[in-house]
């Protein structure tokens, strides 16, 4: 029996990171970046106001004050987007709007709160300093400046200083194309009657979602029914994917039927990781493309996807982070399980005043999928531990924010 450590770094060693592409600018959010992103040109590109206002010398106002405002004659206007109309003559003062390019000769901004025009003058009521309210050229990015690194998830402020930086399109990973097959003779996909003995085939849709994700492209293989067949039709469509992932079957061995009808195009490993829920998972390649086999019962498939199909398809994506944050808890409920088995209970945690508390979410069968629906995180009963007691410290793992 392998760890689930020791299954998942087997996994890992079978998959490499895909090659990178061309994203628009605009899709480019979310994806890994695969290139070195520099500023080409100062930005901002001239030095321009922070405030509306006035433009002025900031030694022309040094004795401003608000009993003792100084009188400057107002010499026009500059908004933004447009040149100054000339250059600041000492003495004098140009009305100036946010953004708008800051005329030669000024070298600070008095902010509209501080001023009150008059007859074409412009009362100035506080002293600045020379740059006070100025963005100079360059303050943001200089020319040849590093604007992100490879590796970096592109995030709404990345996208930003590389448009600043004038890049329509990035070089990314490429998303890994991930097909989903499901297997089982009672499924019937969603919206359909179900005859006695026929359940709605969940699966399809929850290992869509958590590879969707996990930044990957779902290539949806239907259902195959429990035949030999109909599974073999199914994986010959691999060769278009980056990772299959199949759920069902896998302790039945439905892939033993397949491995002879597939012969060389497939290369399946079944094998048993100390893990509840989830114990048999299968591993190989078909058509030189990594599969991974979940079980089938809804919970032990999402738990089994997040603890090695996720990491597969973030390596795929040279994500660096890709494991969840782990935290340290107070559990409400006893945790109990055999010792040979690693245990992820399903758990709702919460930030309390001394730390974070969890509680299970109700039954833990394996095909409750409530307690996944209801979870937050992932509460570990290690390996060897047999049972830690309400009250105790246990490690979880965040699946979504705990609040
Ligand atoms: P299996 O791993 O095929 O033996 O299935 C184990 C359990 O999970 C059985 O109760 C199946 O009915 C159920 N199951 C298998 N595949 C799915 C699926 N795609 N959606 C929902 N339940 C499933
Ligand atoms: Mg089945």
């Amino acid at each position: 029996m392998l760890s689930v450590a020791q299954a998942r770094q087997r996994i890992l060693d079978q998959v490499g990171r895909l090659a990178a592409e061309d994203v628009p600018l605009r899709e480019a959010a979310g994806r890994v970046l695969a290139e070195e992103v520099r500023a080409t040109t100062d930005v901002p590109g001239f030095t321009n106001s922070a405030m509306d206002g006035y433009a002025v010398l900031a030694r022309d106002v040094a004795a401003a004050g608000p009993a003792n405002p100084v009188r400057l004659p107002l010499r026009g206007e500059v908004r933004a987007g447009v040149a100054p109309p000339h250059p600041l003559q000492a003495g004098t003062a140009i009305r100036i709007m946010t953004g708008a390019p800051v005329p030669a000769g000024a070298d600070a901004v008095v902010r509209v709160e501080d001023t009150a025009e008059e007859d074409g003058a412009v009362l100035i009521r506080a002293s600045v300093s020379a740059g006070t309210s100025l963005r100079a050229a360059g303050s943001d990015l200089r020319a040849g400046d590093l604007v992100a690194a490879p590796g970096r998830v592109v995030s709404p402020g990345v996208i930003g200083v590389c448009a600043a930086a004038g890049r329509t399109s990035l070089r990314c990973l490429r998303r890994p194309s991930v097909m989903v097959l499901t297997t089982g003779d009672e499924l019937r996909d969603v919206g359909e009657p179900l005859e006695p003995g026929q359940i709605v085939n969940t699966n399809r849709y929850t290992l869509a979602a958590a590879v969707e994700e996990a930044g990957g492209l779902v290539l949806d293989a239907g259902v195959a029914r429990d035949e030999r067949e109909q599974i073999a039709a199914a994986l010959r469509q691999a060769a278009a994917a980056d990772l299959v992932i199949s759920s069902g079957g896998v302790s039945m061995g439905a892939y033993d039927l397949v491995r002879d009808l597939l012969a060389q195009e497939v290369r399946i490993d079944f094998w048993q990781v100390a893990l509840r829920p989830g114990k048999p998972l299968a591993f190989g390649s078909v058509r030189g493309v990594p599969l991974i086999g979940l079980p089938g019962n809804p919970v032990s498939s999402l738990v089994a996807f997040e603890l090695f199909a996720r990491p597969a398809l973030l390596k795929m994506q040279a994500r660096e982070d890709r494991e969840r944050p782990r935290l340290w808890a107070r559990t409400e409920d006893t945790l109990s399980g055999p010792p040979h088995l690693e245990q992820y209970f399903r758990g709702v945690a919460r930030r309390q005043d001394d730390g974070i508390s969890v509680r299970l979410t109700g039954d833990q069968g394996s095909h409750v999928l409530r307690s996944m629906a209801d979870a937050n995180c992932l509460v570990i009963l290690p390996l060897k531990t047999g049972q830690i007691p309400a009250g105790g410290r246990v490690e979880i793992i965040e699946l979504a924010p705990i609040r």
